[in-house]
């Protein structure tokens, strides 16, 4: 496994990050023990980073595996904008992981030097954890190039956590090479940078060892957070972030797996999902929600809001 130090937090990271999102409920909806299994895996190739969020609902998996692995760094994500909602997100975290440290604590997909305002209490409740030695870094998660433009003028980030992939699917106001330019800049201010989405949501899976291989030769990326849901995932990602060749036959199993949202046909046409995409990957047409495919991001946070059960991942 490579390892790299993320930025001034001083800790030293795996270069593959295990993203939780694909075991929550929103997605694979793992139960622990099976999540358990695919970190057991993980941690055995030497991966020791996890990327989880108060939205993802996968705290208990990630408490399972700090029992495993005690040492494990863990990044989780809130969308608190102020000292009352910080105060909760940081309970929730300490009592859903079971430690009374987080090793970094994050702003949840910000957009904007306004946003960033916006959440100003927030981000002055994580500090003060941190100058308690109750989070060990913070800073914010963002799909926008001009948020991290923003974001680089906030010396009191320690770490920042963009999108960005080979061909920009997802980056909600630029180009690859725009978020790039300004991922450098960071680098260079050393904070530690998590990329996400390297394969762009699922829209890359076809091209997934070129998208790889971008993500893997960018030196300004510290750690890559990429959700895994099978052994088969594991396998293959711990191969690629230690530099290894993967087994022939695992490349071709993961080359036939897709994976897309799917709304069924009874959708009630209340509208719910459209306000949760973030993407603004649903629309309404004649009374019925149906997606954009070339916006979605299969973050499955659609599926949670309707309250008819009625998205499904397949
Ligand atoms: S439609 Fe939107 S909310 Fe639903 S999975 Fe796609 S990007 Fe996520
Ligand atoms: S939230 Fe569910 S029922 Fe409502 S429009 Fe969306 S898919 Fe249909």
């Amino acid at each position: 496994m490579l390892y790299n130090r993320l930025g001034k937090t001083g800790k030293t990271v795996s270069k593959l990050c295990f993203g939780t999102l694909t075991m929550g409920p929103f997605q694979r909806d793992l139960s622990v023990p099976e999540g358990a299994a695919l970190f057991e895996r993980a941690f055995g190739h030497g991966v020791n980073f996890l990327d989880t969020a108060e939205i993802y609902e996968t705290y208990p998996h990630v408490r399972e595996a700090v029992r495993m692995k005690p040492d494990v760094v863990v990044c989780t994500k809130s969308y608190s904008y102020d000292a009352a909602t910080a105060e909760a997100s940081f309970r929730k975290a300490v009592e859903g992981i079971g430690r009374e440290y987080i090793d970094v604590f994050l702003l949840h997909e910000q957009e904007s030097a306004h946003t960033i305002r916006g959440h100003r209490e927030a981000i002055e409740y994580f500090l003060k954890k941190k100058e308690e030695g109750l989070i060990g870094a913070v800073g914010l998660s963002t799909h926008y190039v001009r948020c991290m433009e923003a974001a680089i003028r906030h010396p009191e980030f320690d770490v920042l956590f963009p999108l960005i992939n080979k061909k920009g699917v997802g980056i909600a106001d630029g180009t690859p090479d725009d978020m790039l330019s300004v991922i450098r800049r960071a680098h260079e201010l050393d904070m530690g940078i998590i990329a996400m989405k390297p394969l762009g949501g699922g829209h890359l899976i076809e091209e997934r060892e070129e998208a790889l291989d971008y993500v893997l030769g960018l030196d300004c990326i510290d750690t890559v957070a990429i959700g895994m849901q099978s052994l088969d995932e594991v396998d293959y990602n711990c191969a690629r972030f230690s530099g290894e060749v993967p087994d022939p036959e695992l490349s071709e199993r993961l080359g036939r797996v897709r994976r897309r949202m799917l709304i069924q046909e009874w959708c009630q046409g209340c509208g719910t999902c459209v306000s949760a995409c973030r993407n603004h990957a649903i629309t309404m047409v004649d009374g019925i929600a149906r997606i954009d495919y070339t916006k979605c991001a299969t973050c499955g946070y659609c599926a949670r809001a309707c309250p008819e059960f009625n998205i499904k991942v397949i």
